[in-house]
């Protein structure tokens, strides 16, 4: 079976490879939004779950694999970034006989980045937000060492409708250690139909503007605002 990237929206952004897996697959397993983004084929059966399960779904797939179907379970963006490949790849140890592939795509930091400028250009580290499969306490030690090692960060799952207050809290952590005229980036929808891409400060990142459809790029001390909004980290760090 595969686990396969659908890239953060859009078709331009869907791999040749990754349609091509989707096309030859007979059952397609994953999130009801993400299946739907996977255009419909006669024959080709679409079990759409809920968010939350993941574990289940992935032993669901590998069932279905396990009786000899072509199974495709979908994530959006790179299926190994906070999505299915892990869940798949720990429920496939009860099933050793059943190989899972994992089909890449283009993740949202890389595609908020692009359309931002570069400020992913020299290091940086990704961390999601959410303290729904880790504490808090994890997540704030995280920021507070990247903030301190200088990396840029790009920051998934910022917020949902019930989690609100951790983006302030970063940017309260960050800013111990970070000027508060750093450029952020916040990515919203990108790719989709209502994408926006606001940049501002990290002083003035306004936590009501951030959702879950939203991805934050919060810049490093080289990383540069241009008069015109295109934000980029150089590739040369000072000695
Ligand atoms: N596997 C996905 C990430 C899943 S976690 C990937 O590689 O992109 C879900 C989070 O991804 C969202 O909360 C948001 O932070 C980010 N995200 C996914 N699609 C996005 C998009 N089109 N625009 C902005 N952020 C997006």
């Amino acid at each position: 079976m595969a686990v396969v990237g659908l890239g953060p929206a859009g078709e331009q952004w869907l791999t040749p490879e990754a349609r091509q897996v989707l096309a030859e697959a007979t059952d397609l397993v994953g999130y009801g939004p993400y299946v739907d983004r996977v255009p419909q084929r006669p024959g080709q059966i679409r079990h759409r779950t809920d968010n939350r399960v993941e574990a289940e779904r992935a032993a669901h797939a590998l069932s279905l694999a396990r009786e000899g179907r072509r199974v495709a379970v979908v994530s959006s963006g790179d299926p190994g970034v906070f999505a299915m490949a892990s869940a798949v790849l720990e429920a496939a140890e009860d099933f050793p006989g059943v190989p899972v592939r994992i089909v890449p795509g283009l993740t949202a930091a890389h595609a908020v980045a692009s359309r931002a400028g570069a400020p992913l250009g020299h290091d940086y580290c990704v961390v999601s937000l959410s303290d729904l499969l880790k504490p808090w306490e994890v997540v704030a030690d995280r920021l507070r060492a990247a903030a301190r090692a200088d990396l840029v960060l790009a920051i998934y799952n910022p917020a949902s409708r019930s989690r609100t207050w951790q983006v302030g809290a970063a940017r309260d952590l960050v800013m111990e250690h970070r000027d508060p005229a750093t450029p952020v980036v916040i990515g919203r929808d990108v790719g989709g139909p209502q994408e926006t891409i606001t940049v501002t400060t990290l002083g003035e990142l306004d936590p009501s503007q951030v959702d879950m459809r939203c991805l934050l790029i919060i810049g490093s001390s080289t990383t540069r605002a241009t008069d015109g909004g295109t934000v980029y980290t150089p590739r040369r760090y000072p000695a």
